[in-house]
């Protein structure tokens, strides 16, 4: 079968089954709905919107489906959910982060089920997959973002509760999720740090509407926590494990983002390759010039890279292997090399891509934050280094 952009799955039926039923609903559904409710990458999104998405996503399958058939997913590997992944940015569909339940669904929560307790899975976490609630991941402070040991909101033992007191920011879903997953320094020690389940609308907690980031996406929020007080059966994992609980998550979402992030260039593959045929410049199509070849050939090379490297590493975690390594070098290579892909698109489209608005601008301004966004690619070469030197 020859390469093409557009993956296919013919060693994988079932997968394959799954990604025809996802472009489906994606361009016959969930992107018509978009424009019907004139619904960008940049609106503010209200709840009703997302539950009508989560709420259809679900009825279809998809929401939550990586999980285990136990909590009501369809087990689904990491290669699989990578594969999925990547169809919904391809898609251009401003609300693909909610099918699967990337912000504030079942893919936040990801992971943190091993620690929940019964009454955690039942009030917090199994709501969240069917649905019904959802949540926010606060690690992040003002003064502390890769150093993360540098936080200063505190959780202080108070008989049968804790006091939280601290501001967060830059929790991603926080304005429409009802609790957050708090990670605070135990109050009086150096370093010990531990997980919280927290209601959103406990007193002494605040939603603040939070930046505005680069890509002009309305979903982050800051939390304040003035003495709110958390019962102890809200703690996750044991007393000193919240920065494992918060770092384990993060190393597979690290690994989890790319896709995300492969789809995104693709799409601006797609939009390059369509303009680049359509657009005449000195009496033949840009397409005709190797300028824009060459272009597009390195934009392609890109994404084969990034997309085998993503791919293999998914497979060497569904046989069980460790790859914390890997997941920072897949996040490394394929931040950089899909702003390049993006970067490339900008550059043929010309002013249209320097238009604020166009499709091509938006991936441009979205692809440069995840340079940054969940572990930057500083740290991630760090990290790499301290692994293998
Ligand atoms: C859109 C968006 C969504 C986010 N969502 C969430 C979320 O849901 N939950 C959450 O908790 N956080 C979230 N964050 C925070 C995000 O994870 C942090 O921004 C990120 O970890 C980097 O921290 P910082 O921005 O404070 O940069 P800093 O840590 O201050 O880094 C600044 C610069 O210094 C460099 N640097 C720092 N330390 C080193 C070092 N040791 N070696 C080499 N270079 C170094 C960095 O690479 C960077 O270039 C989000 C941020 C954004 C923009």
């Amino acid at each position: 079968m020859p390469y093409t952009l557009e993956p296919a799955y013919d060693d994988n039926p079932r997968l394959q089954e799954l990604v025809d039923r996802l472009r489906t609903y994606l361009t016959d559904e969930l992107i018509p709905f978009e424009r019907a409710h004139g619904i960008t990458a940049e609106s503010e999104l209200d709840r009703p919107t997302l539950e009508h998405v989560w709420k259809r996503s679900a009825e279809l399958g998809f929401y939550g489906i990586s999980l285990p058939p136990e909590l009501g997913g369809q087990g689904l590997s990491l290669t699989e959910l990578c594969a999925l992944k990547e169809e919904l940015t391809a898609s251009g569909a401003a609300l693909s982060h909610s099918v699967l339940g990337d912000m504030g669904g079942p893919l936040r929560v990801g992971a943190i089920v091993q620690y929940a307790t019964e009454h955690q899975l039942d009030r917090y976490l199994m709501p969240v997959i069917r649905g019904e609630r959802a949540c926010c991941f606060s690690i992040t402070e003002q003064d502390a973002g890769s150093d993360v040991r540098r936080m200063s909101t505190t959780a202080t033992p108070d008989g049968d509760a804790y006091i939280l007191n601290g501001h967060k920011v830059y929790s991603s879903a926080a304005p429409f999720a009802d609790f957050a997953i708090v990670v605070a320094r135990m109050a009086g020690t150096e370093e010990a740090y531990s997980a919280f389940l927290v209601d959103l609308d406990t007193p002494g907690c605040r939603v603040l509407d939070g930046e505005v980031p680069m890509s002009g996406q309305r979903m982050e929020g800051d939390l304040v926590f003035e003495d709110c007080r958390i019962p102890a059966k809200n703690l996750l994992g044991e007393i000193g494990q919240g920065l494992r609980i918060g770092i384990g998550r993060i190393t597979l979402n690290r690994l989890l983002h790319c896709p995300s992030l492969i789809g995104a260039a693709r799409r601006a593959w797609d939009l390059s390759v369509a303009y680049s045929k359509s657009r005449v410049a000195f009496g033949q199509p840009l397409l005709a010039l190797q300028a824009i070849q060459h272009k597009l050939a390195d934009m392609a090379t890109d994404l084969y890279a990034a997309r085998s490297m993503v791919m293999a590493t998914a497979a060497r975690a569904d046989r069980g292997e460790n790859i914390a390594v890997e997941a920072n070098m897949c996040k490394l290579f394929t931040s950089e090399a899909c702003f390049r892909v993006a970067d490339q698109a900008v550059q043929i489209h010309g002013k249209a891509g320097l238009t604020r608005g166009h499709e091509v601008e938006q991936i441009f301004r979205t692809l440069r934050m995840f340079r940054i966004v969940t572990g930057t690619t500083e740290i991630h070469k760090n990290a790499i280094v301290k692994a293998l030197v």
